[in-house]
């Protein structure tokens, strides 16, 4: 039932409720949606109406949906029917392409929620911090996450130099954080803590370089319209922190 005054969209409650508890906006009844209200993609007024902390508490909130085992009801074809003649998403994500880290399942997001720029290692390119910009300074997505996991393959192959066609060049990409990594135990990739210490360290990195190769994305950052943050996801538990 739609108890929203005017709104003739069936606003589905993923980004809806979080966003109304979290900007206050509960007063015009989105969080009364239920269950039956996740029949739209995410509108421009909705993503426009939010704060790139805002984002990273949606996000936070689903991982905790998922990691929970409580999975929002969607209606996933109302959802590619509501976004067909526009998107709007709410962030950009950096992350690996390890099957088990799939961002949209372990955020809870819907279609139209979020771009997810995916690359083995999550590790920044040219063409990453195109679509990076892409996604905020024409589609204006708020927040650019980085997001990296345990037990990151990709991180193995970096500390155990692997040389592999044209993996050799990807893995060159994270090599970096392993001498910035600070860790007295055993620096090897059969190592799980010091293999998570890099890919922390990888992603703090990641961070911090595309703040420094987009003039782009800093400015919008600078001016408070987008945060940029890192996180890890965790193979274990299924929960993603903030580093
Ligand atoms: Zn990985």
């Amino acid at each position: 039932m739609d108890v929203c005054g005017n709104c003739n969209v069936d606003r589905r409650s993923f980004l809806a409720t979080s966003a109304a508890t979290i900007t206050g906006i509960t007063a015009i009844g989105i969080a009364g949606f239920g269950s039956a209200a996740h029949a739209a993609s995410l509108t421009q007024a909705d993503r426009d109406a939010m704060t790139p902390d805002d984002v990273i508490s949606l996000l936070l909130a689903g991982n905790d949906r998922f990691a929970a085992g409580n999975l929002q009801p969607r209606d996933f074809l109302a959802e590619q029917r509501t976004s067909a003649g526009g998107q709007h998403p709410a962030a950009v994500a950096l992350t690996c392409i390890d099957s088990r880290a799939p961002l949209e399942v372990i955020c809870d997001l819907g279609i139209g929620d979020a771009f997810n720029a995916r690359v083995a290692g999550n590790a920044v390119n040219d063409d990453i911090l195109g679509s990076i910009e892409f996604a905020c300074a024409a589609a204006g997505a708020k927040l650019v996450m980085v997001m990296g996991h345990t037990a990151c393959g990709a991180v193995k192959g970096a500390i155990d130099d692997v040389e592999l066609g044209n993996l050799t060049g990807l893995l060159a990409k994270i090599r970096p954080a392993i001498s910035e990594t600070t860790y007295s135990g055993k620096r090897t990739a059969s190592n799980p803590e010091f293999v998570d210490a890099v890919a922390r360290t990888h992603v703090a990195m990641a961070v911090k370089e595309i703040r420094e190769r987009s003039q782009v994305l800093r400015d919008l950052e600078t001016h408070g319209k987008i945060k940029i943050v890192g996180s890890m996801y965790d193979l274990e538990t299924a929960k993603v922190t903030l580093i």
